[in-house]
């Protein structure tokens, strides 16, 4: 039996609505993973998540293997126990470190050392330890070993880069010993077609239990992004899940669902809520601004969430002007609010078939 089940229910175009079956909980899609990246969305404890209406959150294998240890996490019951969230998860490999922390990391076939950017030791990932780690934290999603590439790379760079992901899928497989972890494949090949479709025929040839198109959202131009995740999404298996990884701001979630893809994660929301923007409608504003201290209403007209329910706009200023660490709890658990609210009218409207004008309203 494999760990999970995923169904396509509604479609709309290319766009789907399914339910993916984890574990440690249902999850309808397409859905959207807070980043938790320290086994901790930033400020919010799972009390805070489960009010967001969040259904999974991912968590980072690079950073909880240098701290505290993976072997700390499993002593203290695995990633669900240890951070008290008892619905799914999802854990990255550190494939994506490669990128965010080039400067410290060297990549041979065997695997990626990283000198630790904490307190400069050596940490080796190889795919096997990777998936070791992986097992000891125990998400219900895990990931293979990836090595990403950006556009500024050469064709013969992301060729070998996207072979080696290839490479290190087969030994993630070969060495994965838990039955109660769903372990999902990364499409590689950069921003070429035929690379993408390389990438694509190779590691669906695997049938790992869901598939994710990665290497993208690295800083290239939106088009660029739209174009390869769109062409790499007709390629992918129909019937099992599709996550596109690192994206993205709300406009870049509704383009990738229209395109037929399931899963999304990124640090956005939080990141955007510490520094006091504030998502509404199809656009957001700065709670610092002078402006809103007086303000009585709530930081959106119509939310629903914690925030918004109990707290004014003009209290939420107060708390960024003076630094208060609740002001970043309250915007953040309103903009993750705002994406998950996202996502639910989304599945709405692809159940009714009224994607397309959906999309067309908000772009307006
Ligand atoms: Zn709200």
């Amino acid at each position: 039996m494999p760990a999970i089940d995923f169904k396509v229910k509604d479609s709309d175009g290319t766009s789907r609505t399914g339910e993916l079956v984890t574990p440690h909980g249902v999850i309808k899609t397409p859905a959207f993973m807070p980043v938790a990246t320290q086994a901790s969305v930033k400020s919010l404890d799972s009390l805070d998540i489960i009010n967001t209406n969040s259904q999974i959150i991912l968590a980072n294998t690079y950073h909880l293997a240098l701290r505290p240890g993976t072997d700390t996490v499993e002593h203290l019951g695995g990633l669900h126990n240890f951070m008290k969230w008892k619905g799914p998860i999802l854990t990255d490999s550190g494939g994506y470190q490669v990128f965010s922390l080039s400067k410290l990391a060297k990549i041979s076939d065997m695997g990626i050392k990283f000198k630790s950017h904490i307190d400069g030791t050596t940490l080796v990932l190889t795919p096997e330890e990777a998936v070791r780690f992986q097992e000891s934290l125990g998400a219900d999603i895990i990931m293979t070993l990836d090595q990403p590439s950006s556009p500024n790379q050469s064709r013969e760079f992301i060729l070998q880069a996207s072979q080696r992901t290839y490479e290190w899928a087969i030994r993630s497989l070969g060495s994965k010993t838990r039955k109660d972890q769903a372990l999902f494949g990364i499409i590689q090949g950069g921003h070429e077609n035929d690379l993408r479709y390389e990438s694509v025929s190779n590691i669906t040839s695997l049938n790992f239990d869901g598939y994710a198109t990665g290497g993208l959202s690295l800083g290239e131009e939106r088009k660029a992004v739209y174009d390869i995740a769109s062409y790499t999404a007709t390629l992918l298996p129909y019937d099992k899940p599709r996550y596109l990884m690192g994206v993205g701001t709300p406009i870049d979630i509704i383009q990738a669902v229209f395109m037929g893809y399931d899963l999304f994660d990124c640090a956005l929301p939080t990141r955007v809520a510490r520094h006091g923007g504030i998502y509404y409608g199809n656009s957001r504003y700065n709670i610092k601004n002078q402006l809103y201290s007086r303000k009585d209403q709530s930081l959106e007209i119509g939310c629903e969430c914690y925030t918004c329910k109990n707290f004014s706009i003009g209290y939420i200023n107060h708390l960024f002007r003076s630094k208060e660490l609740l002001g970043y709890r309250l915007a953040s658990i309103h903009n993750l609010s705002y994406y998950q609210k996202l996502m639910n009218t989304l599945q709405s409207n692809i159940s009714l078939g009224t994607l397309n004008q959906f999309i067309k309203e908000f772009l307006d």
